[in-house]
């Protein structure tokens, strides 16, 4: 059958020029791969595609790259410190070192060898793990902007697949000089070239999600030039750390209590074991404010022990501490009670909304309900604040939690979701 023989190696041929001639070579009539050494199925493009996204392939791909003078030994415990996320710097411990050479025989290279010579090579293969992962899918991607140990401003980029099959998510870092719309949609850009070095495919982008700041929303607004199907949602659990800092704004004599009985706690350990003699309830929360919903935690736990935590304070020497003072003076004002009464009535269910959407494996489903749910609290819990004829910034929704350009496509997503379902 010389038809059918010529029509495979027209077949076989451009897999080869396509995946390159040190993967695959062909001799007519089968396709080899020669870095696993077998011979894989062709008869479809995507068999090859699923084969050179192995972990098999791409370990022996990795391995076959090692110089004569790279030991395999290193590149695997290279690859095992990344992965579990142990640095490098534990391998010289003398019980790390001690074990190994005991139990598995071997010697454990310096951390300054794999540093110099396999971390570069784990790294690659880690990039080509997540480019095959990702492969065709059309992709979301959230960007967050944090400092390192050292002080420098790092853009930390998450990408993962929009498939409801397949679940993945990868991190890509950059370095920036400083944070503001053009370096955050840069350090994107940049990312994203990682990902497809081959160009970028504008198409495949088609949400981003960032937290509600200005220059990350002018970021967005920039990167839909770029990426004309993405469209940009805003943080909600921002939107509603938002409306936890309206809360702290309004009631100053909550705010002030927190912040003064937290000072008579923190380093006491005398004070600490008798509150801990006296009372059977934790010890006064200590809300740090970057931390999103734990300044109104600690406020409902106010709420709910406002006298047992008040005795305690109560019985403490004034002469110890200006704090002590401060505390016991701003716990006789007569408003703070029913302050505190107020937002135990009408905002105990925030902090809920705000850790389940935390929560990573949450189906979108589920994200809408909470986020419906918060938006029916909302305007009961302001109604009942607002004086007559008075306005405050978060009467209406649409004012402080969702007034960016990713409310919108927010409350539209709540909408799309309900029509579909
Ligand atoms: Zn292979």
């Amino acid at each position: 059958m010389p038809r059918q023989g010529i029509d495979t190696a027209e077949k076989l041929r451009p897999y080869v020029e396509e995946f390159g001639p040190d993967v695959f070579s062909t001799n007519g009539e089968s396709l080899m791969c020669d870095v696993c050494r077998k011979s894989v199925k062709a008869t479809e493009k995507y068999f090859l595609q699923q084969h050179v996204r192995g972990s098999r392939h791409l370990a022996r791909l990795n391995s076959r790259n090692l110089s004569p003078r790279e030991n395999p030994f290193n590149m695997d415990v290279g690859r095992m410190l990344v992965e579990s996320n142990i640095p490098p710097y534990k391998l010289q411990h003398p019980s790390f070192r001690g074990f190994m050479e005991k139990y598995c025989g071997k010697v454990l290279p310096d951390h300054t060898t794999l540093r110099k010579t396999y971390l570069k090579k784990v790294y690659d293969e880690t990039l080509l793990k997540i480019r095959a992962s990702v492969g065709e899918h059309r992709i979301w991607v959230s960007i967050d902007e944090t400092t390192d140990v050292k002080g420098r401003f790092v853009v930390n980029t998450v990408v993962g697949c929009l498939s409801a099959q397949h679940q993945s998510r990868a991190f890509l870092t950059e370095f920036v000089e400083r944070t503001n719309h053009s370096t955050v949609a840069q350090a994107l850009v940049n990312s994203l070239n990682l990902l497809w070095p081959e160009g970028l495919r504008n198409d495949k982008v088609l949400l981003l999600v960032t937290y509600a700041a200005a220059y990350m929303k002018k970021a967005g607004d920039a990167l839909k030039v770029l990426f004309p199907k993405m469209t940009h949602v805003t943080c909600v659990i921002h939107a509603m750390h938002r409306v936890c800092e309206e809360i702290r704004v309004l009631f100053p004599a909550v705010d002030n209590l927190i912040a003064n009985v937290k000072k008579n706690f923190l380093k006491a350990p005398f004070r600490v074991q008798n509150f801990r003699l006296l009372m059977n309830i934790g010890l006064p929360p200590q809300p740090v404010l970057t931390r999103w919903g734990t300044w109104l935690a600690a406020a409902l736990y106010y709420a709910e022990n406002f006298e047992a935590v008040r005795s305690v304070v109560s019985m403490l020497e004034g002469a110890e501490a200006a704090s002590i003072r401060r505390s016991q003076e701003i716990m006789d004002d007569s408003t703070l009670s029913s302050d505190l009464a107020f937002i135990g009535s009408n905002f105990a269910q925030f902090p809920n909304f705000m850790t389940k959407l935390e929560c990573s494996s949450l189906p979108l489903s589920s994200s809408l309900n909470i986020l419906e749910e918060f938006r029916v609290c909302l305007p009961v819990a302001c109604k009942s604040m607002v004086p007559p004829g008075a306005t405050i910034e978060f009467a209406a929704p649409s004012n402080s939690c969702l007034r960016s350009s990713g409310g919108q496509a927010n409350t539209s997503a709540l909408e799309v979701f309900k029509n579909r379902v």
